[in-house]
């Protein structure tokens, strides 16, 4: 039967695992397709154009929201972050699931939009400040002064866990991702992403009437 697709939004403090976890679900399911997003920061030892973000300038960026070419989108730490529009649209129309990775700003402007309905929002929390300190620094991508930055800013980022259908300590990695598999998995099957079920409750009644 026909799905609609669903837009999920996996929010965290920046170091809380998000990124990992984004990964290993589009391992388990080839049919999701993760949404990557436009910025304006530098991209990172290892990252590449267009596969974790598209890297552009600020005026590209610009010209892209002017142009309603985006889904949402916000600063954070300094830079310009957004979600293109158009893949999503091709996605979530062809029945495909699209994971964003993105911040709390975002994730409000995605929820209060048209698509709104059709989403799932999943807040990361770290299991201690100490913890999460500790994953950026082994992370070992980004300076003492980019870190510290991230940390200041990580409680703007967990004050906004409330907003969220689903919150989930990232203590266990493992335990973590099934527990986001079980979430999607009972996600899929909400009566509001099943539109062929009308029918097929129709087509039960028809041969139940016949059989009377
Ligand atoms: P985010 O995308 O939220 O900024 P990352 O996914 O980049 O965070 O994770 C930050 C660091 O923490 C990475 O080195 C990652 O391997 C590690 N990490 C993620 N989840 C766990 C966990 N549950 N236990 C230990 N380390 C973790
Ligand atoms: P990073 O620089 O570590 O990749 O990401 C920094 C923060 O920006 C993270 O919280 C990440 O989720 C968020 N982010 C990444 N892409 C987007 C986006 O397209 N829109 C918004 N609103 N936030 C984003």
């Amino acid at each position: 039967m026909a799905r609609r697709g669903l837009l999920i939004i996996l929010s965290s403090p920046s170091g809380a695992g998000k990124s990992t976890l984004a990964r290993r679900l589009m391992a388990w399911d080839p049919g999701l397709r993760f949404s990557v997003s436009a910025t304006t920061r530098p991209p990172r030892a290892g990252e590449k154009d267009g596969r974790e973000y598209y890297f552009v300038d600020e005026a590209a960026f610009k010209a892209m929201v002017r142009d309603g070419a985006m889904l949402e989108h916000a600063q954070v730490f300094g830079n310009y972050y957004g979600s293109p529009s158009g893949p999503v649209e091709t996605a979530i129309s062809a029945g495909r699931d699209v994971l964003f990775d993105i911040d709390w700003q975002g994730g409000q402007q995605i929820r209060n939009s048209a698509l709104g309905k059709h989403t799932l929002a999943i807040f990361i929390l770290p299991p201690s400040i100490r913890e999460l300190e500790r994953r950026l620094r082994e992370r070992d991508q980004d300076s003492d002064e980019i870190i510290a930055e991230r940390m200041q800013k990580s409680w703007d980022e967990i004050s906004h866990w409330d907003g969220y259908d689903y919150v989930l300590v990232n203590d266990n990695l493992d335990e973590t991702e099934e527990r986001l598999k079980t979430i999607i998995t009972a996600e899929r099957l909400r009566r509001s992403q099943q539109p062929d079920l009308l029918d097929h409750v129709r087509a039960l009644q028809d041969e139940f009437e016949e059989r009377s």
